[in-house]
C-alpha cells in the first residue's frame, strides 16, 4: 500500500504515468489518496506498539483522514466542491499539482478509508465486541473493494464509482482489497476469515471450495460478459448455457463436498472404533460420566471390578461406585476440574475406597480427567484395585516392624554380652595380678610367671575384642545428619594421624575436588581414619607408602577412593575382610583385630552407599566407598 501510495505520488511529481495508473485507460490514483494511504499504513503500523507516541501518531493521522473521506463522500454525493481536494495544500504548492485539480476522492475509496479508519481505532481497543465489529467493518471494505475490482475485470465502470463520476484506480481498488484481507486474516478468530484458517476438515475444504469456487465463477462471468459483449449467441441461448454451467459446476463442489464429508466420517468411525477397542482392553476400570457425574459408558474391567452389569450402573451416579470418596462434583474441586482442566489424581497415599455392588468395600487408585465430548464437559474415571498392592504393603511394613525389632533385640544383647563379659574378665585379671603379689616367692622361677603372663596378654586381648563388638554395636547410634566438607574432614584425619604418617614417611595426595556433602560427620571421619591407617599400615617394608585420595560424582552418588602402593589383596578375600574380625594376616606381622573395615561397611551404608576393595597383591589397594546424594538418601531412607 505505502509503496503504491509513493510509486503515485512520483508519477504525480515527475509526470510519468504508468507511476499514476498502471494503464491509460484506467483512472489514475489521486494525490489525495495517495498521502491516504501513507497515512493509514502508518496508523496501522502504530498498532504494533503499545506506547502513548504510537497512539498519537495513530490518532493524528487519522484525525486528516476522516476529514478528507467525509468531505469527499459528500462532495460526490452533492457533486459540489468544498476544496476538499486542497487540504493537503502545502504539498500541491511545492510540486505545483494545482493544474492536476480537483483531485476529489473517489466515493469507493473514501467509503474504504472511513471504514479502515474506523476498524483501526476499533483495535487500538482491548474490548473483544469492538474487536469482532471491527473486523465485520474489514469485510465490509473487503466487498467494496473487490466489487470495484470485479469492475475492471467485467468492464462494469459502476461498480467502481457507484454512478457518482470519480472512479477508483485500480491500484487503489486492489490495495484495500489486499488490505482488508491481510488484516482480517490477522485476527482470523473473530471474524468469516477464521473459517479459511486451520487445519481442521472444515477449514481445509472451506479453502480448496473458495480458491476453485472463485476462480469458476470469475469464467463463468466472464465469458457470460464476452458472449454478451460479441453478440454471436442469442440471449437465451446464452442464460441457458448459463444455466447448464451453474448446474455443472454446483455439482462437482457438491461432489468434492460429499467426499471430503465421507472421509471425515470413515476417519471418525475408525477412531471411534478404536478409541472403543482401547477403551474395553484397558486394564482397569475406565468410566465415563457427564458433567453432572450421570455414567455413560463402562468397560468390561469396571463390570468385573464391580460385580456390576454394564446395564446396572449405566444412567446412574458416580457415587453408586464410591459412596464416601472425594466429591469432585462440588465446590472449589469442580471450579478447577471443569475450568482449568486440573487432572485429580487420588492415590495409594489418600485411602480411597470403592464399593461393589455386595457393599463390599476395596482400597484404589482412582483418576478423574474431565475431557469435552460434543454433548459438553464429561469426566474420564479411571480407577484401579489397589487390594493386591495395600497387602504386599501390609506384608513390607509387618516385616520391617519385625526386622527393628530384631535388630533392637541384637543390639540390646550385643550390648549387655559385651558389658557382662567384661566384669568376670576383669575379675580373672585382678586375680593374675594378685597372684603375682601375693606369692612372688612361688610364681617366682617357676615357670608359672610365663603362664601368667600368656593368661593376662590373652584376657588384656579379648578385653580390646569386647570393647571392638561394643564399638561396633554402638556406632552411628547417636548419629546426626549435617553437611560435611570432606576435604577439611580429610585434613583433621591427617593431622590426627601425623606421627603415624611422619614415622612411616607417608606422602598423601587429594587427586580430585572435594565435595561438601550432608552426612553423619564423626562417623565419615572414622571411615576415611581407617582406610588411611590401613593404607599406611599395610605398606611394603621396602617402600615409603604412596596414597592417593579421590572423588567421582556420579547420578546417584559420590564415589571416593582411597589407593595405596602396600602389600595388596589376594581377590579371595575382597568380600571377607569386610567382615567383623576377619583377618588375613597374623597378629604378628600386622597389629589390628579386623574391626576396622567391618566399621567402615556400615558408615557407607549408613549413608546409603557400599564398600568394596580393588587390588593386586604386591602392588596395592584401592578402597572404594560410595554416599548416596541427600535427594537419593532421601527416597531410600525417608529422612526428613
Ligand atoms: P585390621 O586392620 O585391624 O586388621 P581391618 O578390618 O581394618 O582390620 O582390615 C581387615 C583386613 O583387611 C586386614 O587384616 C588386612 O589383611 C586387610 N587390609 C585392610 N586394608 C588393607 C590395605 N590397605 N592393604 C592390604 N590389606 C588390607
Amino acid at each position: 500500500m505505502l509503496i503504491t501510495a509513493i510509486f503515485a505520488l512520483c508519477g504525480w511529481m515527475l509526470d510519468i504515468q504508468v507511476f499514476k495508473s498502471i494503464c491509460k485507460a484506467f483512472p489514475c490514483m489521486k494525490v489525495n489518496t495517495a498521502i491516504g494511504f501513507i497515512l493509514l499504513t502508518t496508523a496501522y503500523l502504530s498498532l504494533l506498539y503499545n506506547k502513548k507516541s504510537a497512539k498519537l501518531i495513530r490518532y493524528s493521522n487519522l484525525v486528516p483522514i476522516f476529514y478528507i473521506a467525509i468531505i469527499s463522500l459528500v462532495e460526490n454525493f452533492l457533486h459540489r466542491n468544498f476544496s476538499a481536494d486542497d487540504f493537503f495544500v502545502p504539498f500541491y504548492n511545492i510540486v505545483d499539482l494545482k493544474k492536476q485539480l480537483p483531485q476529489t476522492i473517489p466515493v469507493v475509496a473514501s467509503a474504504c478509508f472511513l471504514l479502515s479508519s474506523v476498524w483501526i481505532i476499533l483495535a487500538g481497543t482491548t474490548s473483544n465486541k469492538a474487536h469482532i465489529a471491527g473486523q465485520y467493518l474489514l469485510h465490509i471494505t473487503t466487498l467494496i473493494s473487490g466489487s470495484a475490482l470485479f469492475g475492471y475485470l467485467y468492464g462494469q465502470s459502476f461498480l467502481s464509482d457507484f454512478g457518482m463520476g470519480i472512479h477508483i484506480s485500480l491500484q487503489s481498488t486492489t490495495c484495500f482489497f489486499l488490505f482488508s484481507i491481510i488484516a482480517s486474516l490477522l485476527h482470523h478468530k473473530l471474524g468469516i476469515t477464521g473459517i479459511f484458517i486451520g487445519n481442521k476438515s472444515g477449514n481445509i475444504m472451506a479453502r480448496k471450495l473458495f480458491i476453485r469456487f472463485l476462480l469458476a465463477i470469475i469464467a463463468i462471468g466472464y465469458g457470460e460478459v464476452l458472449i454478451h459483449h460479441s453478440k454471436i449467441i442469442l440471449p437465451g441461448l446464452g442464460s441457458t448455457l448459463l444455466t447448464v454451467l451453474l448446474i455443472l459446476m454446483a455439482l462437482y463442489f457438491i461432489r468434492i463436498v460429499s467426499k471430503q464429508l465421507n472421509t471425515v466420517e470413515e476417519k471418525k468411525d475408525f477412531a471411534y472404533h478404536n478409541l472403543s477397542l482401547g477403551i474395553e482392553a484397558a486394564p482397569y476400570a475406565l468410566i465415563i460420566a457427564d458433567k453432572d457425574g450421570i455414567i455413560q459408558h463402562v468397560n468390561t474391567e469396571t463390570e468385573k471390578l464391580y460385580q456390576y452389569s454394564r446395564h446396572e450402573i449405566v444412567g446412574k451416579s458416580m457415587a453408586l461406585l464410591q459412596p464416601d470418596g472425594v466429591d469432585i462434583l462440588n465446590g472449589e474441586l469442580r471450579a478447577t476440574f471443569f475450568e482449568h482442566g486440573n487432572l485429580i489424581r487420588l492415590g495409594n497415599e489418600s485411602n480411597q475406597y470403592v464399593q461393589q455392588k455386595n457393599g463390599h468395600r476395596f482400597p484404589a487408585e482412582i483418576t478423574f480427567r474431565p475431557f469435552t465430548s460434543m454433548y459438553g464437559p464429561c469426566i474420564l474415571m479411571c480407577v484401579l484395585d489397589l487390594t493386591d498392592v495395600k497387602q504386599k504393603e501390609l506384608i513390607i511394613s509387618e516385616q520391617l516392624q519385625e526386622l527393628h525389632y530384631k535388630n533392637n533385640e541384637l543390639e540390646q544383647f550385643n550390648y549387655i554380652a559385651s558389658h557382662d563379659l567384661q566384669e568376670p574378665l576383669r575379675t580373672v585379671t585382678n586375680y593374675i595380678s594378685l597372684l603375682s603379689e601375693d606369692y612372688p616367692e612361688i610364681i617366682g622361677g617357676s615357670g608359672i610367671a610365663d603362664h601368667l603372663a600368656v593368661m593376662s596378654s590373652a584376657t588384656e586381648r579379648m578385653s580390646t575384642l569386647i570393647r571392638s563388638l561394643l564399638d561396633f554395636g554402638r556406632l552411628g547410634r547417636n548419629r546426626k545428619l549435617s553437611p560435611v566438607n570432606c576435604l577439611t574432614v580429610i585434613n583433621d584425619v591427617r593431622a590426627d594421624l601425623k606421627n603415624l604418617i611422619n614415622n612411616s614417611s607417608a606422602s598423601i595426595m587429594v587427586d580430585t575436588p572435594m565435595p561438601e556433602l550432608y552426612g553423619y560427620e564423626t562417623e565419615l571421619r572414622q571411615l576415611f581414619q581407617n582406610l588411611l591407617n590401613n593404607a599406611i599400615k599395610f605398606r611394603k617394608h621396602d617402600m615409603n607408602p604412596l596414597i592417593n585420595i579421590g572423588c567421582v560424582k556420579t547420578d546417584n552418588s559420590y564415589n571416593f577412593y582411597i589407593s595405596d602402593n602396600g602389600i595388596g589383596i589376594e581377590s579371595k578375600y575382597f568380600e571377607d575382610i569386610f567382615n567383623i574380625f576377619q583377618r588375613i594376616h597374623p597378629i604378628s606381622t600386622y597389629e589390628g583385630y579386623g574391626v576396622g573395615l567391618a566399621n567402615c561397611k556400615k558408615v557407607a551404608e549408613m549413608h546409603g552407599g557400599k564398600i568394596w576393595v580393588e587390588s593386586t597383591p604386591g602392588e596395592g589397594s584401592t578402597f572404594w566407598f560410595s554416599i548416596l546424594h541427600l535427594k537419593m538418601y532421601d527416597e531410600v531412607f525417608q529422612v526428613a
